[in-house]
């Protein structure tokens, strides 16, 4: 877990590959059953296709729908999920059902001003979809794709606006399960504030620590 903008993305496909964990993303497996038309994929289709918010209970059932798929003996990484103290409870009644638990919750941890900087500095090429950043990774020649030599703009999404808006229903939403967590004793912090390199680095440490992969 963490504000959008800190890594989570990346270092959840980094960490799969790395200790052969899956990784379960909330956005893929909500297609995937939709697509495949699974019981749970036809309950949350009408959500997803009035753009409204997919409920609680919904979304948790997708998720430990995506976990059933995966071997017991295989390791997972959730990523984008829970994102409210409901559906966290939910997923640890699920789990138990199922003989499963949580081992860590990584909370990627950036002070919103950085957040800020980082996702506004963002830039896209329209054409084959690379990204860059103007502070941290910089095309080569300003303003233009590396790959495919196309113009780069910015995400509609990645206005400063917009993020604020982002971080403000995380500050609400989400960030209770830090303390959720906390109580656990599985909640691990990590500084996101460094290169992915070294969050990755960090990142490994801890799931080495668990002593399982
Ligand atoms: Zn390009």
């Amino acid at each position: 877990m963490g504000p959008p903008g800190t890594g989570k993305g990346t270092q959840a496909t980094r960490l799969s590959a790395a200790h052969g964990l899956r990784a379960i993303s909330s956005g893929d497996t909500l297609r995937n059953e939709i697509h495949e038309n699974t019981d749970i994929g036809r309950r949350a289709r009408p959500f997803v296709e009035s753009g409204g918010l997919v409920p609680d209970e919904v979304i948790t059932e997708v998720m430990l729908a995506g976990i059933d798929r995966i071997p017991d003996d295989a390791g997972f990484l959730l990523d984008g999920f829970p994102r409210t103290v409901p559906q966290a409870e939910a997923l640890d009644a699920g789990l138990t059902a199922r003989g499963r638990k949580l081992d860590a919750v990584l909370d990627f941890q950036l002070d919103d001003q950085a957040i800020v900087d980082r996702i506004v500095s963002r830039l896209v090429c329209k054409k084959c979809g690379r990204t860059y950043n103007t502070r941290f990774h910089p095309p080569t020649s300003p303003g233009q794709c590396d790959n495919c030599g196309s113009e780069l703009s910015q995400r509609a999404d990645d206005s400063e606006a917009v993020v604020q808006t982002r971080l403000k229903t995380y500050r609400e939403q989400t960030a209770p399960l830090i303390g959720y967590y906390g109580e656990r004793g599985i909640l691990r912090g990590v500084d996101a504030s460094s290169s992915a390199d070294v969050v990755e680095r960090e990142i490994s440490a801890i799931v080495r620590s668990l002593g399982k992969r």
